[in-house]
């Protein structure tokens, strides 16, 4: 029997072509559903990539296919996000710990935030495969983030040094830019680290197949007024270099079917 692979997901085609080119054997690909899927290595661990593409509609879509047609034995969630704790920079990496949906609100039938009929309001990363990308994302943030970005981009992108974080991301189907609804979602949920929008709709697909999965953020943005420029600015200079280089280290870390 061939091992089950590991899926790797990232919300925009720069980031993937970067997780791409840093992959083994990449010779075969599968479309469903508007998705290429492609199957290959991170050394001697076997991975499926793919766009997952924009907000939690697609990235729980492509979950789903992950699981039921390649089988994959974990899921790891690659991208960027806008930070919403005071402490969380541009350029700093965030691991989950937990995931929660912070548009989801169905009272008063259900508790707020509460994915309705399965109780859950925070879905738990798994700690091996975060422990793996934490050891990864911490020696390249010590080494090598702000030697990789070119000097120009550095001062453009105000990339200081940057630093690790992990606790809980917060999901929803908006790009948050904006110093009011930024300031709002950090007051809903004070121990927020940043936002973004697939996270927490894959950790609800896994929860519900028993698949475990850990998601890795890139700072790219404040989720604030300059938001979208900082935001393309960030993936245009530096978040391939990221995904790239903190992946190629954690891969082959996680434990082998
Ligand atoms: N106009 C952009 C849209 C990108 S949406 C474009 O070039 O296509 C932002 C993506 O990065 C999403 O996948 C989301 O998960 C993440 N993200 C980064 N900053 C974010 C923010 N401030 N709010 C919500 N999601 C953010």
């Amino acid at each position: 029997m061939t091992e089950r692979p590991i899926g790797i997901m990232a919300a925009m085609p720069d980031e993937l072509q970067a997780v791409l080119e840093a992959m083994d054997d990449t010779t075969q690909r599968e479309v469903i559903a508007l998705r290429e899927f492609h199957a290959g290595r991170f050394g001697e661990q076997p991975c499926v990539a793919t766009l997952s593409r924009i907000g939690k509609v697609a990235a729980a879509a492509t979950a789903a296919t992950m699981i039921q047609r390649f089988n994959v034995r974990a899921l790891i969630v690659t991208g960027l996000a806008g930070g919403i704790a005071p402490d969380v920079a541009v350029g700093d990496v965030v691991i989950a710990e937990h995931l929660i949906q912070y548009d989801l609100d169905t009272r008063p039938l259900f508790p707020r935030f509460e994915a309705p009929l399965l109780g859950v309001t925070h879905f738990a990363a798994d700690e091996s495969l975060s422990t793996c990308l934490r050891q990864s994302a911490a020696r390249f943030l010590q080494n090598d983030a702000a030697n990789g970005v070119a000097s120009a981009s550095r001062n453009r992108i105000r990339l200081q040094q940057p630093r690790l974080h992990a606790g809980l991301i917060a999901t929803g189907d908006r790009f948050v830019h904006g110093e009011r609804s930024a300031n709002e979602l950090h007051e809903l949920l004070p121990e927020a680290l940043c936002v973004e929008m697939e996270g927490a709709a894959v950790a609800q697909v896994c929860h519900e197949h028993g698949v475990p999965f850990a998601v890795l953020r890139t700072i790219s943005d404040r989720a604030d007024q300059t938001a979208s420029i900082d935001f393309s600015d960030f993936l245009s200079s530096a978040a391939g270099l990221y995904a790239r280089a903190i992946l190629e280290g954690a891969l082959p870390l996680m434990p082998r079917a």
